[in-house]
């Protein structure tokens, strides 16, 4: 039978619904209804990165906007096409429950504030994609999963790495044996922390310094390159605490997680150097990333050496970040759940946890 609501959402506006010979209703080939987007906080990712990208998406839209800014709301709202209607601040925004443009609601503020505006936008009945790293906690991350959970939404996180074509290749290249047999992973993320009144920077906002920012990248790329969970987690963290940047948050931190197959990954997270790069070694070869996980000029090596660039075959989308918005609304259309759900979110933020631990207590935690 035909879920009439759930094929309801493909309707685009005048299209019909006919009845076919064996009395079942038909939809007539309109194109599909984009899902609308509000996006939350407009900063450097939501307004720099992921409004620009809706142009990209088939079937994605920008329908609305959350800031603390009016002034810069009205002249984002003009420059997208956004109706003055659809501006919401942080005091009014349950009221995004009445407009039923917004299906779904792009968390982009700071870390601290994922839980709480995943919780509401849920609460008034949207689904939610949230930003990387999902919450300050695993706590946290538990009570967003519950409360798309209890409203039947749908919540999926900003792992944009998960729709890039060097990624998948790569990926799917380790998977089908191309190097062999995979023995190790080595990944080092970083970049130079600037301004040290930033949000990044307060423990309180960020719940952590280089290792929830931009070392996750190393981790959830060790987890969905090995396609392993891992077992165990041994760190290291180095911080110059007289620095003004690092107060109250890590700057180095090296973790070394244990796959169940025998393979090692051995990261480094850095607030003080600029790295981006993937490396797994198999008996047989290796693949390399450099850089692996930016917004554009990712390198993909397989081989013995850096001799053969491979040009991966294109991603889902025309841009990872369209693949991405992409992916959930066709989830949404299709009642599928994310690939990237706020599980997998939950997953890092436990190994965050542990590795935190590990370096702390200066011991090797095991994951259970
Ligand atoms: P940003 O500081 O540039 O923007 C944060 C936004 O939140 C601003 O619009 C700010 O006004 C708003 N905000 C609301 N209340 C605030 C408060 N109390 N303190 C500070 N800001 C407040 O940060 P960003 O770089 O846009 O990061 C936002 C989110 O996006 C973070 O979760 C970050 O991890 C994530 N991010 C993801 C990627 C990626 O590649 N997936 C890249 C960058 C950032």
């Amino acid at each position: 039978m035909i879920d009439l609501n759930r094929r309801g959402l493909m309707l685009a506006a005048g299209s019909a619904i006919t009845v076919s010979a064996v009395g079942l209703p038909v939809l007539a080939a309109t194109p599909e209804r984009k899902l609308g987007y509000a996006i939350v906080g407009l900063g450097g990712y939501g307004l720099g990165i992921i409004i620009p990208q809706f142009k990209n998406c088939q079937h994605s839209k920008l329908v609305a906007l959350v800031s603390g800014d009016p002034v810069k709301a009205k002249r984002v709202a003009a420059e997208y096409g956004v109706p003055e209607r659809s501006i919401y601040n942080y005091d009014n925004f349950d009221s995004i429950k009445d407009n039923p443009d917004i299906d779904v609601v792009y968390v982009c503020l700071p870390v601290s504030m994922h839980a709480e505006y995943t919780i509401r936008a849920a609460q008034a009945g949207k689904h939610v994609m949230c930003e990387k790293p999902m919450a300050v906690s695993s706590k946290e991350c538990e009570a967003m999963i519950a409360a798309c959970k209890k409203a039947g939404k749908k919540l999926m996180i900003g792992y944009r790495c998960h729709f890039e074509a060097n990624n998948l290749e790569a990926r799917r290249r380790a998977r089908a044996g191309d190097i062999g047999k995979l023995r190790y992973f080595r990944s080092e993320h970083g970049f130079t922390a600037g301004n040290p009144n930033s949000w990044r920077l307060k423990k309180a906002m960020s719940g952590g310094g280089s290792l929830m920012d931009i070392g996750i990248y190393a981790l959830n790329a060790a987890r969905y390159m090995t396609a392993e969970e891992p077992i165990a987690v041994y760190a290291k963290e180095t911080t110059d605490r007289n620095d003004p940047r690092f107060r109250e948050v890590e700057d180095m931190i090296e973790f070394e997680l244990e796959f169940p197959s025998g393979v090692i990954a051995s990261c480094m997270s850095m607030y003080s150097a600029n790295q981006n790069h993937i490396l797994l070694m198999g008996d047989k070869g290796r693949i390399d990333m450099e850089p692996g996980t930016r917004y554009d000029g990712n390198k993909l090596w397989v081989g013995q050496d850096r001799s053969n660039l491979i040009t991966p075959p294109p991603g889902p989308g025309a841009t990872q970040w369209s693949g991405q918005l992409d992916h959930l609304s066709l989830c949404v259309i299709n009642n599928k759940e994310p690939i990237v759900p706020g599980e997998e979110g939950l997953r890092d933020i436990r190994i965050v946890e542990a590795i935190y631990r590990s370096a702390r207590e200066q011991k090797r935690i095991a994951l259970t």
